[in-house]
C-alpha cells in the first residue's frame, strides 16, 4: 500500500538525496468517525532532485487509498468560487472559437470551474476519481467521468468528444504518481491550437513561506517552474504564460501548448526569480528543513501560553493541510477542544491521527473562544471575516502560518 520511490518522479535520475523526514503521519483527510480508532501511520519525507531540482515525496500511498472517497468539496469556499470566474474570463479571451469544441477539466471536484463555461454556453466535460464527488458534479449539471485520468481515459474521451481546445487540471499534477501517463494524457486530448491550463501550489512559495504544512501523502511533487516545465516538455507540451493565483496561498497557473516559441515575458521572469533566489538549490531546502523544526517549538510554546492563559482553543478549518501541522506538533485536544468546518462532510468527524472533533462554525463558536487558532490559515481573511461578522467573535487569532507563527487581535 506504501512504496518508496528508487528515482525522480519526472526525469529518472537515481540520486536523489532526503531533505525532510516528517516522522510517520496518518493520511490527511482520512477522518475518523471514532476517536478511539488506531489509523495506519505511513512514513512522510522529502527528496531533493539534483538533476531537475524536483522536490518529492519519498513514499507513494496506492491511490485508491487516497482518492476514493474524497471529502473536500472546492465550492464550499467562496474564494474559490470567485477564483472560477476570474480564471474563465482569463482562458475565453486567450481561445478562438471555444464554442465550437469543449473544456475539459481532469480532477474537476464539484464542477465548480467548469461551471461558469457551462453557464455561459460552452460544453464542458469533468473527469475526477472521486465517487461521491462525480456524482455531486453530475447532479449539479456538469457531466463527470468517474475515472482516475491517464493517457487511457484521454484516449477514450478524444474518441467521443475529439481533442478539446481547453484542458484545464487544476491541483492536480502534485498529486499524480503515474506522472508520465498523466501528461501524455493531457497532450493527448489538447487541440493543436488548444491552451492547456495548470494550476500547482509553487515550490518557491512554499520554500519562502515555509508551508510544510502542505506536505502530506496526497503532494507527491512540489514544483518549480523549472522541475515542471521539464515534465511538460518531456509530452510535448511547452509553457506559453504564468500568472498567479488567489488560492490556496501562493499558487501558479500555467498555460502551456503544442506549439514551442510563443513564451511571454512573464515566463523569463519566473526563470530568472528562481535563480536569483536559489530556490532549485539544495541548500536552500537544507535551510528550509531547518525552519521547519524551528517553527514546531515556536508554535508549541505559543499555543502552551495561552491555552494556559485562556484555556483550550478552538480551531478553525479542518483542511488535510492542517493534518501535517498537528500531527507534525502533537497537537490535540489538550490544546484545541474542537475544529469548525463549513463542510458538513466532515462534522461529526475526528482529525487524522489527533482525533480532535469536528463541527459546525455555529457550533464552535457557541463555545465562546479567548482564541481560534486559525488553521486554514490561507483563507485567513475570509475567516477573521466570517467570525467578526456572523459571529462578533473578539478575542485572538493564531495565525501558524505562512513563515513565524503569530497572534492577532480580533476587535
Ligand atoms: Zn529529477
Amino acid at each position: 500500500m506504501v512504496e518508496r520511490i528508487n528515482s525522480c518522479r519526472v526525469c529518472q535520475n537515481r540520486d536523489i538525496k532526503e531533505i525532510l523526514n516528517l516522522g510517520e503521519q496518518p493520511l490527511a483527510n482520512s477522518l475518523v468517525t471514532d476517536p478511539g480508532e488506531r489509523e495506519m501511520l505511513y512514513p512522510l519525507s522529502l527528496s531533493r532532485c539534483p538533476e531537475c531540482s524536483l522536490i518529492q515525496l519519498n513514499q507513494t500511498v496506492e491511490p485508491g487509498e487516497l482518492f476514493s472517497s474524497y471529502v473536500w468539496v472546492t465550492s464550499t469556499s467562496s474564494t474559490a468560487r470567485v477564483h472560477a470566474s476570474r480564471l474563465y474570463k482569463d482562458i475565453v479571451t486567450r481561445v478562438q472559437n471555444l464554442k465550437a469544441s469543449y473544456v475539459l477539466e481532469v480532477a474537476s471536484n464539484d464542477g465548480t470551474f467548469l461551471k461558469p463555461f457551462a453557464e455561459n454556453g460552452y460544453k464542458v466535460l469533468g473527469v475526477d476519481p472521486a465517487k461521491n464527488i462525480a456524482e455531486m458534479a453530475n447532479a449539479g449539471g456538469i457531466p463527470t467521468i468517474c475515472r482516475f485520468f491517464g493517457a487511457k481515459v484521454a484516449d477514450e474521451i478524444v474518441s467521443e468528444n475529439g481533442r478539446a481546445k481547453v484542458v484545464m487540471a487544476r491541483n492536480v499534477i502534485p498529486h499524480v504518481a503515474n506522472l508520465h501517463d498523466f501528461t501524455e494524457g493531457l497532450a493527448n486530448s489538447l487541440a493543436e491550437d488548444g491552451i492547456l491550463v495548470v494550476e500547482f501550489h509553487y515550490a518557491k512559495v512554499i520554500y519562502e513561506g515555509l508551508h510544510y504544512d502542505s506536505i502530506y501523502h496526497e503532494h507527491l511533487c512540489y514544483y518549480t517552474l523549472k522541475s515542471v516545465e521539464k515534465l511538460l516538455n518531456q509530452s510535448g507540451l511547452y509553457i506559453i504564460d504564468i500568472q498567479e493565483s488567489p488560492i490556496s496561498g501562493g499558487s501558479l497557473i500555467l498555460y502551456a501548448g503544442k506549439i514551442r516559441g510563443n513564451t511571454s515575458a512573464a515566463v523569463q521572469s519566473y526563470h530568472d526569480a528562481e535563480i536569483a533566489t536559489g530556490i532549485n538549490e539544495l541548500s536552500s531546502w537544507e535551510s528550509f528543513a531547518k525552519r521547519v523544526f524551528e517553527h514546531r517549538e515556536q508554535l508549541l510554546e505559543m499555543l502552551t501560553g495561552i491555552v494556559k492563559k485562556s484555556g483550550r482553543v478552538v480551531g478553525y478549518g479542518a483542511s488535510a493541510r492542517s493534518s501535517t501541522l498537528l500531527n507534525f506538533g502533537n497537537i490535540d485536544t489538550r490544546y484545541i477542544s474542537i475544529i469548525a468546518d463549513q463542510n458538513p462532510l466532515k462534522h461529526h468527524h475526528y482529525t487524522a491521527g489527533t482525533h480532535i472533533p469536528i463541527t459546525s462554525p455555529d457550533e464552535a463558536l457557541r463555545q465562546r473562544p479567548a482564541c481560534v487558532f486559525v488553521l486554514a490559515w490561507n483563507f485567513a481573511d475570509e475567516i477573521i471575516g466570517i467570525l467578526k461578522q456572523r459571529y462578533n467573535f473578539k478575542g485572538q487569532c493564531i495565525l501558524p502560518l505562512p513563515n513565524n507563527p503569530r497572534v492577532v487581535n480580533v476587535a
